[in-house]
């Protein structure tokens, strides 16, 4: 059966894939962009698009409207949208340690409030939020980040907690090193460094990351909440 399915930061990197992994599954889909014309890549997707910066709690209340209007309450919600503002800790700035904080964990938790009111109501619903295994790990020069990202385990285990018995679960995503924009930004030494730690020897592709979130929607995973699935090559075992 089609579901609604909303992912934010959906229209590049692993929030495409994962847009275009439910939409090729059937899901009537909707996918947020933050400035321009819509993606391309919504439309030959056959998903809506709509304008939301997850910094604004009115832009994320107006997304989730015309999420609402066009597919129907959100059934299957996907908390992508993330940045990085790397530096060492002596030279980070409180803005760049807030901007992170307020993208990644505020953020998310703006549009999960804002989808759990109709989940609850219809006793089901699906959130995965995307983290990154450097929350588990800590990584040099990502303590805004790193911070971040350990922040959604606490905040997607409490949801758990708080929607468990009304039918709907919460899991986090944890992914390693995934070829995306975020990554092109690695120089070849950093690179090289990242994969050397990696038992499969690789990096990810998105749709990788993207398989593992539709199968915490997926039925198969009715039982699995609070927990945290890394998709990572093996980088951060013994978590
Ligand atoms: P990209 O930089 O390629 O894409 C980031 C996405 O988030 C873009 O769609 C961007 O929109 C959106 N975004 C950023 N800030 C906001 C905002 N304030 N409001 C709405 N949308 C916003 O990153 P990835 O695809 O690599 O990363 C996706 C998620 O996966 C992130 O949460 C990231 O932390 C996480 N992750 C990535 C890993 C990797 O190796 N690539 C590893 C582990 C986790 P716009 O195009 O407008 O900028």
């Amino acid at each position: 059966m089609s579901r609604s399915v909303l992912v934010t930061g959906g229209n590049r990197g692993i929030g495409l894939a994962v847009a275009q992994a439910f939409a090729q599954a059937g899901d009537e889909v909707a996918l947020t962009y933050r400035t321009g014309e819509p993606p391309r890549a919504a439309t030959e997707l056959g998903c809506l698009a709509v304008r939301c910066d997850v910094t604004d709690a009115a832009q994320v209340e107006q997304a989730y409207k015309e999420v609402e209007t066009a597919h129907g309450p959100v059934e299957v919600l996907v908390a992508n949208a993330g940045i990085t503002r790397d530096q060492l800790l002596l030279r980070m700035t409180e803005k760049d340690f807030a901007d992170v904080l307020d993208t990644n964990v505020t953020g998310v938790f703006r549009v999960v409030r804002q989808a759990a009111g109709e989940m609850v109501q219809a006793r089901r619903g699906r959130i995965v939020l995307i983290s990154s295994a450097v929350g588990l790990l800590g990584a040099a020069g990502q303590t805004n980040y790193a911070a971040s990202k350990a922040g959604l385990v606490g905040f997607a285990r409490s949801v758990a907690r708080e929607l468990g018995s009304r039918g709907v679960t919460c899991n986090v995503v944890a992914p390693g090193f995934v070829e995306t924009d975020m990554t092109k930004a690695l120089n070849d030494r950093q690179r090289a460094a990242m994969l050397g730690r990696v038992p499969l020897g690789r990096s990810a592709q998105a749709e990788e990351v993207a398989a593992a979130v539709r199968f915490l929607a997926s039925d198969d995973a009715a039982y699995v909440t609070g927990a945290v699935l890394p998709v990572d090559g093996g980088l951060g075992m013994g978590h």
